[in-house]
């Protein structure tokens, strides 16, 4: 039986969730589900001075906002924790203590000074930054009371570290080219390299599923997990998020915003979802929007692309605005609570569904709803000049006067509809303009949804209302 699927999405507490992150979350989560296995919510929390306040809370609130649920982590426990690698610096100490025996991790004294000019040299010469073993001459070491790090021994012996990337293929580093990294710093925390290798292997992780940008990393890891005689984890490095254009980062200005950010903006969590899935992995058809269960059946990591993905803010709207229009009315209504203009709470839930109704073709995002749908809920200010665009004020008086006059008591739209068209022939106006008075005086504006279902939800008493105010708007 193959080993059961344990994946982690391993954050580092340093700002809020970027969407090039939600992404590696989400391939870990829909990995997880697809194999019945086990999603890990693991902090690295190690670089003290890169934290920053509240960036762990909104994590979690992004990953909940989204339904990526951690089935083990801060907040959930399980038994792999604690998940908050601050608290597991016993055991980082511990398994250091073994490589420390083993001669894999060896203490270094060297000052920031003499490590800041040993790094220029290289960079004078043009080569990569390699440690020089200065501290494993005896003579320059230290008492192991005196401030040191250990760094990891990169061992002569196999000259070449590679391993089968279940996206990328066989990829491989010489390990000539490698430095003796530092594992665990001066003030006894672990590096991200040290601790992310320990906890990979006390966690259990079957696969590391991350941003292609730690492959550099991934060679040292390696190294890690044979100097502690560990198997490692299958590594599938995610391709790179650009921008629409495909040819630069993705920026703030083409939707590089945290996931608060869109959530707040009305995106549906299952049109993110969609949307993220489809940054770097699909299905082989032609499919462009995934439920979640669909996401969860077919998501497998050879569909996983090589290439970067191409983030366009444009096709996401695009997908918000299709699953908006299936959701079912009363789900619109729930998922619209937050958005609906104020005045609306005083409205019952049957009365915003009919608005919904009318706008939900229209609607790519929630918070476009007080825009779309705010005279619903309050009578519009009227002005004289929007209401006589288009025909002269003495007309559009006594259009408005006709139109009170005719207004069916059965209000439906079809008799609404057989009470007012009539009028455009008798009034000798363009059904155009006649609609556009009644429309401007129901609305307050030229653009709304149909005529006749507007002043039907509104009712015959705010619809009468608004008419009549109209006409005194007009009346000199
Ligand atoms: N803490 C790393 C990050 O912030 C995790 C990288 C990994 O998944 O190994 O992305």
């Amino acid at each position: 039986m193959s080993k059961a699927v344990r994946v982690r999405f391993a954050p580092s507490p340093t700002g809020y969730l970027h969407v090039g992150s939600i992404r590696s979350a989400l391939f870990n989560w829909l990995w997880a589900r697809h194999n019945d296995g086990t999603f890990v919510l693991r902090v690295e929390d190690t670089d003290r001075a890169r934290l920053v306040d509240g960036a762990l809370a909104q994590i979690v609130a992004s990953l909940d906002a989204l339904g990526i649920t951690p089935d083990e982590g801060p907040s959930q426990g399980g038994s792999y924790g604690p998940y908050l690698q601050s608290e597991r610096l016993e055991v980082y100490n511990g398994h250091a203590d073994k490589l420390v025996q083993s001669g894999a991790l060896y203490p270094c004294w060297c000052s920031p000074e003499r490590l800041t000019a040993l790094r220029e040299q290289a960079q004078a010469a043009g080569v990569a930054f390699k440690y020089d073993r200065h501290c494993l001459t005896p003579a320059h070491q230290k008492s192991l009371d005196e401030p040191h790090v250990l760094r990891f021994m990169i061992p002569k012996v196999p000259l070449v570290v590679g391993w089968d990337d279940a996206v990328r293929g066989h990829l491989e580093f010489k390990t000539t080219e490698l430095d003796d990294f530092v594992a665990i710093k001066a003030d006894s925390y672990p590096t991200y390299h040290f601790a992310n290798v320990v906890d990979d292997y006390e966690m259990k992780i079957s696969h590391v599923m991350r941003a292609d940008e730690w492959i550099p990393s991934t060679p040292k890891h390696l190294l890690l997990f044979a100097a502690f005689g560990w198997d490692a984890p299958v590594y599938a490095h995610l391709p790179a998020v650009l921008g629409p254009t495909g040819n630069k980062k993705l920026s703030k200005r083409d939707g590089a915003q945290s996931v608060q950010e869109y959530i707040d903006e009305g995106y549906l969590p299952e049109a993110l979802r969609s949307f993220l899935a489809s940054l770097g992995w699909n299905d082989g058809t032609t499919q462009e929007v995934y439920s979640t269960p669909e996401l969860i059946e077919n998501f497998t990591l050879d569909r996983i692309q090589k290439s970067p993905a191409k983030f366009d803010k444009e096709r996401l709207t695009w997908m918000n605005g299709l699953l908006i229009r299936q959701l079912p009315l009363a789900k619109l209504n729930q998922r619209c609570e937050p958005f609906w203009p104020a005045a609306a709470s005083a409205y019952p839930a049957s009365y915003r569904e009919s608005v919904l109704a009318l706008v939900q073709e229209r609607l790519k995002t929630l918070n476009e709803l007080p825009e779309l749908t705010d005279f619903f809920f309050e009578d519009p200010k009227l002005d004289k000049n929007v209401l006589t665009k288009n025909l002269e004020p003495e007309i559009a008086k006594q259009a408005l006067e006709q139109i009170i006059v005719v207004l069916p008591d059965h209000w439906s739209e079809s008799t609404l509809e057989a009470a007012i068209r009539p009028l455009v022939d008798q009034l000798g106006l363009k059904a155009g303009i006649l609609f556009g008075i009644i429309r401007v005086s129901i609305t307050g504006r030229t653009a709304a949804p149909g005529l006749f279902e507007t002043l039907f939800v509104l009712g015959q008493e705010a619809s009468k209302r608004r008419l009549q105010a109209a006409l005194t708007v007009l009346t000199p």
